[in-house]
């Protein structure tokens, strides 16, 4: 019997756990706590932390801040995104990626993607700009990285600045070059569930020392960096990170690329064991990314295989099987915030007349499914036994 209607779950040793830690995150964590210097302002690690995951991601600057939202919105302040101002997004993405436009008062656009890879398709960016574009936000979803050459060939174009939201993409590479070193600047989050953690927190990269400096600025309301005399050059709010997120993040950073490789290998394996099942549809990648982070596994489902069981009644059978796994993230206009906020009369949605909207990111929307991605950080064992829980569910509803 199914685990969710009383029977035993298909899973009885759990995957491993999430976030992880050892003795370097402690020890960290002691000698800030011992420092009595917990700020940026008279500690050290904060600094330590930005130079060290600069270099990681291959930028010139990193600036940490208190998460990934506040560094989206950081990006477009230093821009000078503003009211009357359009930044073309994906369409399906996490709700933060529309929110910082919506919160700096410039109106989001939302662009399809592609089916396969999840990702924003360089064509419906294209097609999305208008005389007042000013910003474009690529997300590499889960981990996978968007056309990145298209589009900021198209972007270099039409004068358009490239933020890219890379909050699932730490240590991922495109064409053997970071994510998130592509762009005029790039995100990262530190968020409990991504791949490096400090429970929250985030980051704002960048090669151009201008714009680091007015960032710098910004998130420290607006006072240059050593000033002790309440000078407040220009309007700023206060994003700073702290040491003690500093610590845990500096030793998180030592374990990143051996658990993108770990994932990778399970990754391509689970790929093959859910090759024969009937219904399930992975997330394709394109040869440019030799580097995937696997942020989630994410994959179509489809009901009809499943006797006709909806894709959110097949994400609670399979977590009582003990699979962690979540529906995907809505297409930001179907949410009741961006249904109720007509932008001050403006679309959201780019639409040209006669032609389907947002088709690929509904139908994303709608039928995918994905894993967390500490299932991807065990043995075979634990793979077999996402396949077998799948074909369990399967096996009792497809007649
Ligand atoms: C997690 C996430 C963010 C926001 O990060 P927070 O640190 O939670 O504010 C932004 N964009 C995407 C795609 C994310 O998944």
């Amino acid at each position: 019997m199914l685990a969710k209607d009383g029977g035993t779950p298909l899973k009885s040793k759990d995957f491993p756990k999430w976030p992880v830690y050892d003795e370097r995150e402690i020890q960290n964590m002691i000698s800030v706590i011992t420092s009595q210097n917990w700020w940026r302002v008279t500690g050290s690690r904060v600094k330590e932390f930005e130079e060290k995951f600069a270099g990681f991601q291959g930028c010139s600057y990193c600036l940490g801040v208190t998460n990934g939202t506040s560094a989206l919105e950081l990006a477009l302040e230093v821009l000078g995104i503003g009211s009357g101002d359009e930044v073309i997004i994906p369409a399906m993405t996490f709700i933060s990626t529309g929110l910082a436009v919506v919160n700096c008062n410039a109106v989001p656009v939302l662009a399809d993607i592609d089916k396969d890879t999840l990702c924003m398709l360089p064509e419906a960016f294209e097609a999305a700009i208008t005389p007042r574009t000013k910003a474009v936000i690529p997300v590499h979803m889960a981990g996978h990285a968007c056309r990145m050459d298209s589009i900021c060939e198209i972007a270099d174009k039409y004068n358009i600045k490239v933020i890219e939201d890379a909050a699932h993409g730490h240590g991922g590479e495109y064409n053997y070059k970071r994510l998130g070193s592509y762009g005029d600047f790039s995100i990262f989050s530190f968020q409990n569930g991504k791949l490096m953690t400090c429970g929250e927190g985030g980051a704002l990269l960048t090669n151009n020392k201008e714009y680091y400096e007015k960032a710098y600025l910004i998130q420290d309301v607006g006072r240059p960096s050593g000033d002790k005399i309440y000078e407040h050059v220009i309007r700023g709010n206060n994003y700073r990170m702290n040491e003690f997120q500093a610590a845990i993040l500096l030793a998180q950073m030592e374990r990143v690329d051996e658990y993108n490789r770990r994932r990778e290998q399970n990754a391509i394996i689970l790929d093959k064991l859910l090759e024969p099942v009937k219904g399930i549809e992975p997330q394709k990648k394109e040869h440019e990314n030799n580097i995937i982070t696997h942020y989630m596994y994410m994959f179509y489902y489809d009901s009809t295989f499943f006797g006709g069981l909806s894709r959110n009644d097949f994400v609670e059978y399979l977590n009582a099987e003990g699979i962690p796994c979540c529906v995907c993230f809505p297409v930001l206009s179907d949410t009741e915030f961006f249904k109720r906020n007509d932008f001050n009369g403006r679309n959201v949605s780019y639409q040209k007349e006669g032609e389907a909207k947002l088709i690929y990111a509904k139908r994303a929307a709608e039928q995918v499914v994905w894993l967390h991605h500490r299932t991807l950080e065990g043995d075979s064992e634990d793979l077999q036994d996402i396949a077998a829980a799948i074909l369990k569910i399967q096996d009792a509803f497809h007649k």
